[in-house]
C-alpha cells in the first residue's frame, strides 16, 4: 500500500470517508479509529430511536467496514490512548470525522440550574449512549420545556410524547422507555423565539406530532401567516408553506381527549430559567422578527416546567494538536483540509447542520484533496498502529467484535424492537469475553 489514512470517529462524515477512499484509490489503507466500541456515531446514538428506517444506511457503513483494505479500531481514543501528533507520525493522512457532540450553552439566568439538560445529553440518554446512561434527568413532571424549533427539538418532544406501544418498535433504552412511559408528562412546550415561517423542522417531523396515539398538538391559530413573505427559493417558500399548512390542520383538530399535549409556542425567547435549587419554570419574551432576526417586545410570560432542554444546536469539541475556532466551535479548513496531511469533514468542519447525507460529498472532497496531497504515502499506518496500542495495552474492538455485540444486542430484543441495546461500555464488552 502507498497511501494509509487513519479515519478518527466512525459517524456518517467518517464512514462516507472511508467509502470515498476506498473507491478513489487501489493503493490506500484506511483505518477507521473510533473512541466507543459500537460504530456509527449519531445513526446509533443521535437519529431518533423511533425513526428506524433512517438508520438503514448503517447497511451500507457496515458493508465498507468490511472490505479489505478497511478496518475497525473501536474503543481506542485519540486523545487519551493515542495523541493526534502519534497518529500522524503512523499516518500519511488523518481525517478528523469526530462530529459536534458539545450542546451550545443556554446562556440565561438560570441556565445552568439542576433539571437543564441540553440535547446532546438528553438525546444521548434516550438512546443509550453510554456517555449518558446514568444522567437520570428528571423527568418526572407535568411540564417539560424544549427550547428551539429544529428536528433535534421535534425528536425530542416526540419522544416524550409516545406511548409505551408507540415506543415498542423503537431501539430506545430500557431505562429510558419505563421513565418516560411512567412519567406525568402532561404538556410539552416547544418554544421558538422566532415565527412559524422561520421553524428548521421538517414536514415529515412536523406531521407526524398530529399522528400520535394519546398526544394533540396545540397551536395558537392566530400566529400562522396567510401568506410566506421576503426572499427565498421557490423551494424554500413551498416548504415553508407546507409546514404553516400542517400547523393550521393542527388549530382544527377537535374532539381529542388526550393525556399529553405538545404546545408549538412561537415568537417566544427564553429569558430565564426560573427555581431556587432546581427548574420549577421558564421566563420567556414575547418576539417579532424584523429582518429576520427575533426582537424582544418587553411583554413576558413565564410556564410552570420542571425540566427544560435547551435543543439549540451542537458545538465541536476540540481536539488536542489540531487548532480550534472556538468561535464558532469547529476546526477550520480549507474545503476540509487543515493542512497537507490533516484533514476534516462533517460537523466538525462545517458546524452542526444538515442531514446525514449531507457528509457524503464531504467525504469524496477530502479523498480527492488527500489524493492529491500526497501522491506516495511512506509512513507505516496500520502496523505502527497495532504496534503502539499493543505497547500501550490497549485491546481495541474489531469489526467482528463489534458484530458479535451487534447480534447479541438483536438477540436480546424485546418483542416487536430490533434490539436491546447495552448502554455502558463495560455491558459491550462483557460479549466478548
Ligand atoms: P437547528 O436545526 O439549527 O435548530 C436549532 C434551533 O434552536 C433553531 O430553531 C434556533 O432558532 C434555535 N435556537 C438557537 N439558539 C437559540 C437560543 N439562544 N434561544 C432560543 N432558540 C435558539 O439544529 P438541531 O435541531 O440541533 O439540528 C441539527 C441538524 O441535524 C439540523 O440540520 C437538523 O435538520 C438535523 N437533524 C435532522 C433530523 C431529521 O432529518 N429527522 C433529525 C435531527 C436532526 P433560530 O432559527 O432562530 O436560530
Amino acid at each position: 500500500m502507498t497511501l494509509s489514512v487513519a479515519i478518527v470517529g466512525s459517524g456518517p462524515s467518517g464512514f462516507y470517508t472511508a467509502d470515498a477512499l476506498y473507491r478513489g484509490r487501489e493503493d490506500c489503507q484506511i483505518d477507521i479509529i473510533e473512541r466507543l466500541p459500537a460504530p456509527y456515531g449519531l445513526i446509533r446514538g443521535g437519529v431518533a430511536p423511533d425513526h428506524q428506517t433512517t438508520k438503514n444506511v448503517a447497511r451500507n457503513f457496515e458493508k465498507t467496514a468490511l472490505r479489505d483494505r478497511v478496518r475497525y479500531y473501536g474503543h481506542v481514543c485519540i486523545g487519551a490512548d493515542l495523541s493526534l501528533a502519534e497518529l500522524r507520525g503512523m499516518y500519511d493522512a488523518v481525517v478528523l470525522a469526530t462530529g459536534a457532540p458539545l450542546d451550545r450553552p443556554l446562556t440565561i439566568p438560570g441556565g445552568d440550574l439542576p433539571g437543564v439538560i441540553g440535547s446532546a445529553d438528553f438525546v444521548g440518554w434516550y438512546n443509550g449512549h453510554p456517555d449518558f446512561s446514568d444522567l437520570e434527568p428528571p423527568i418526572d413532571q407535568a411540564g417539560v420545556a424544549v427550547i428551539g424549533n429544529g428536528n433535534v427539538a421535534i425528536d425530542i418532544a416526540r419522544v416524550l410524547s409516545k406511548t409505551r406501544a408507540e415506543l415498542a418498535p423503537a431501539d430506545i433504552a430500557d431505562y429510558a422507555l419505563e421513565a418516560i412511559a411512567a412519567a406525568p408528562i402532561t404538556d410539552v412546550y416547544m418554544f421558538g423565539r422566532r415565527g412559524p415561517v422561520e421553524a428548521k423542522f421538517t414536514n415529515v417531523e412536523l406531521r407526524e406530532m398530529g399522528e400520535l396515539a394519546d398526544c394533540v398538538p396545540v397551536v395558537d391559530p392566530d400566529v400562522l401567516p396567510e401568506t410566506i413573505d421576503g426572499e427565498m427559493s421557490d423551494r424554500d417558500r413551498r416548504l415553508k408553506a407546507k409546514n404553516i399548512e400542517t400547523l393550521r390542520g393542527f388549530t382544527e383538530i377537535t374532539g381529542r381527549t388526550t393525556t399529553k399535549r405538545v404546545h408549538f409556542v412561537f415568537h417566544a425567547a427564553p429569558v430565564e430559567v426560573l427555581g431556587e435549587d432546581r427548574v420549577t419554570g421558564l421566563r420567556l419574551e414575547r418576539t417579532k422578527v424584523v429582518d429576520g432576526r427575533a426582537v424582544g417586545t418587553g411583554a413576558f410570560f413565564e410556564i410552570d416546567c420542571g425540566l427544560v432542554l435547551p435543543a439549540i444546536g451542537y458545538r465541536s469539541a476540540p481536539v488536542d494538536g489540531a487548532p480550534f475556532n472556538d468561535d464558532y466551535g469547529l476546526i477550520d479548513s480549507n474545503d476540509g483540509r487543515v493542512e497537507p496531511g490533516l484533514y476534516v469533514v462533517g460537523w466538525i468542519k462545517r458546524g452542526p447542520t444538515g442531514v446525514i447525507a449531507t457528509n457524503r460529498p464531504d467525504g469524496k472532497q477530502v479523498a480527492e484533496l488527500i489524493a492529491g496531497d500526497i501522491p506516495n504515502g511512506d509512513k507505516p499506518g496500520r502496523a505502527a498502529l497495532e504496534a503502539a496500542l499493543g505497547e500501550k495495552g490497549v485491546a481495541w474492538v474489531s469489526f467482528a467484535d463489534w458484530q458479535k455485540i451487534d447480534a447479541a444486542e438483536i438477540a436480546a430484543a424485546p418483542d416487536g424492537a430490533p434490539r436491546r441495546k447495552f448502554t455502558t461500555i463495560t455491558d459491550m464488552l462483557a460479549v466478548l469475553d
